[in-house]
């Protein structure tokens, strides 16, 4: 049976007081005996920001949660004065990277360049990159967004090739419904995965039905069910629903209820 992954993205939010709130309340839960039955079927991963990498992997430690970090730095190591690279987030525990996310394209000005320099440094370090692509509001009405979800994607595929593309997972974020609190469609969450798994598939047939697709975008508890139905959504990534446990866990037991349906 697949298992669904569940991602919580806390981007530049919380204190030690909160973070340390937010993690009981999601270890508690998962840590109880009938709640690793409870979430059998669904990966979980939080990506908390920097500061707190090391004392959220201690919390985590002999739970089922994953760790994952919301950036890293192209370059290997050295005179990168604020850089973290790829290998210190190995070292405290993280397994995944999130990369390209919207907020990191136009608040940094990364391109896909940079972008995939961070997936070469995610690679060589054994770090799962989750490679974020999606298009504009102004995108999606002149009815482009496939086209733009292909070129992201044709950028880094072209330079890593099928074999470090077959590490990652791709998670789908239109920026238009990003924060916002207008989650994208089912059918036009399937519109898009479908394209995705086309196109991997036009590399390479094992790529395209083996890449996990994460739909991110105004996930919440009321909407998660819906958008995990689709057979071409393997998981979700949350962004606000994942600073409050209750909602977190409602959004994994969405997820749960999605598999064994
Ligand atoms: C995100 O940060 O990737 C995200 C999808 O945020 P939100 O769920 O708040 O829209």
């Amino acid at each position: 049976m697949k298992k669904l992954l569940v991602a919580g993205n806390w981007k530049m939010n919380g204190d030690s007081t909160s973070v340390t709130s937010l993690l009981n309340s999601l270890t508690g839960e998962f840590d109880k005996a009938l709640d690793k039955a409870r979430f059998k079927h669904c990966e979980v991963l939080i990506f908390p920001p920097y500061v707190y990498l090391a004392q959220v992997a201690d919390s985590l430690r002999d739970t089922q949660l994953k760790l994952g970090a919301q950036d890293v730095d192209s370059r290997d190591t050295g005179a990168v004065t604020g850089g973290v690279a790829a290998a210190m987030l190995r070292d405290v525990g993280c397994q995944f990277v999130i990369l390209g996310h919207s907020e990191r394209r136009r608040l940094f000005h990364e391109d896909n360049e940079t972008i995939t320099r961070k997936f070469e440094q995610c690679i060589a370090h054994d770090l799962c990159p989750i490679l974020c692509v999606g298009e504009s509001l102004e995108q999606r009405r002149t009815g482009v967004t496939l086209e733009v979800v292909r070129e992201q994607l044709e950028f880094v595929c072209d330079r890593v090739g099928a074999t470090y593309m077959g590490k990652a997972m791709v998670a789908y974020e239109p920026v238009w419904a990003i924060g916002t609190g207008e989650s994208a469609k089912p059918e036009e969450v399937e519109e898009v995965h479908a394209g995705i798994r086309a196109y991997l598939a036009g590399i390479d047939a094992e790529l395209g039905a083996s890449t996990r697709l994460l739909y991110g975008g105004s996930v919440t508890p009321e909407n998660a069910s819906a958008l995990l139905a689709n057979e071409d959504v393997d998981g979700v990534l949350a962004g606000g629903a994942s600073l409050s446990g209750e909602k977190f866990l409602q959004v994994c037991q969405a997820a749960e209820m999605a598999v064994l349906k």
